[in-house]
């Protein structure tokens, strides 16, 4: 079925956009360098200013982010991460494939880490508390600074859905030791299919991602670790370079679609919304709200014509995957209950006037009838 207000519009953002991507990709082809090279460095040059630290490194993917940015820091077997059972999987996948235990703590209503739960679950192996921006707010990262500094842990970002988030005036990725980005095609900021960045100030991790995305090759006939291959490709990184000049554009209107659903549901039984805080910026990667009768309210949307998602149905703790960490029903609390509610509206910023009033009219219509 196609929907009048899909919940995503990739295709959308891309209409205004074909003509600089084509003539990006045909300077790539016609310089013949496709793997690295300039346009990556220069991407990457960008992508550290953007988020003010010194160095970014792209990667193939979020999820190689992650795992460079645990294997950089030398987490593996024995070791244990603290994070979110609300995000998305690739988050603890790439703490159990650096061989590491994931370690959950339960979320706040903003569906990040409750800083006040960390410090019981750290033990003597707990290497790094590894927080999630999820939905694009960033996580109270005062406090989760405060414990990693009192127990000497690391702190690793993952700000997959949180590029030009701000915390307290400062960018994520710039927060912890390390920032992982994803550039998903479903993120706000996104390659032609997959790629990612790692963000970091510190020289002696930047040189170390530079090896480790390349096949642990220091030289080019030296390989001082064993190490994938997680490189950046010349064609996106060229395509990257056009969509990082409306990123900020990109952004002020997702922020305002998000504001005005903010107001136009604010009084509505049965829904709750998001409120970002004086001291945050949100990017709002995604809108969500927690509602009554979610799935019912799901079906009504859709026979409106207006698409939305659960991000994500399933916390990770409960997925099969799980399963060896020997958590259940019940460890979190707060994540169970809020994965049962949660909705993600369509918040892209080619939605129009008339398609806001449409979701919040279809929302209305729903709870008073
Ligand atoms: C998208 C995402 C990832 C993984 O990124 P990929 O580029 O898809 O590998 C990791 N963490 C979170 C929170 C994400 O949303």
């Amino acid at each position: 079925m196609t929907l009048e207000i899909p919940y995503v519009n990739i295709a959308g953002q891309h209409a205004a956009l074909k003509s600089d991507l084509l003539e990006a990709v045909g300077s790539v082809i016609e310089g013949g360098q496709f793997i690295l090279g300039e346009a990556v460095a220069e991407f990457e040059r960008r992508f550290a200013e953007l988020c003010g630290v010194r160095f970014a490194v792209g990667v193939n993917s979020g999820t190689d982010a992650l795992i460079i940015a645990l294997r950089a820091l030398g987490i593996g077997p024995g070791d244990e991460v603290i994070t979110a059972p609300n995000s998305f999987v690739a988050t603890a996948s790439a703490i159990a494939l650096a061989g590491a235990r994931p370690v959950f703590v339960d979320v706040r209503d903003d569906y990040n880490l409750d800083p006040d739960l960390i410090e019981s679950a750290v033990t003597s192996n707990t290497k790094a508390i590894l927080p999630v921006h999820l939905t694009g707010r960033p996580a109270d990262m005062d406090p989760i600074l405060e414990v990693a500094g009192r127990h000497g842990l690391r702190v690793i970002e993952d700000a997959a859905q949180a590029v030009a988030a701000e915390y307290r005036g400062k960018r994520v990725g710039s927060l912890g030791d390390i920032g992982c980005f994803s550039l998903h095609p479903l993120k706000t900021l996104s390659a032609c299919g997959d790629g990612g960045v790692l963000t970091t100030d510190d020289e002696a991790l930047f040189e170390r991602f530079g090896t480790m995305r390349n096949l642990g090759l220091k030289t080019r006939d030296n390989a001082v670790n064993w190490s994938g291959n997680s490189r950046l490709d010349s064609v996106q990184a060229a395509m990257l370079l056009v969509k990082m000049k409306y990123l900020e554009e990109w952004t002020e209107k997702r922020r305002s679609n998000a504001a005005y659903h903010q107001k136009a549901l604010a009084d509505l039984p049965g829904v709750r919304v998001p409120a970002d805080k004086s001291f945050e910026r949100a990017v709002y990667h995604a809108f969500v709200i927690q509602a009554e009768k979610r799935d019912e309210l799901k079906a009504h949307l859709e026979s409106r014509g207006i698409g939305s998602a659960v991000h994500y149905p399933v916390p990770i703790h409960l997925q099969d995957a799980a399963s060896e960490l020997g958590y259940g029903p019940g460890s979190f609390p707060a994540t169970e209950d809020q994965a049962g509610k949660i909705l993600s509206l369509p918040v892209y910023a080619e939605l129009t006037g008339g398609d806001l009033e449409q979701i919040s009219g279809a929302i209305e219509e729903f709870y008073r009838g």
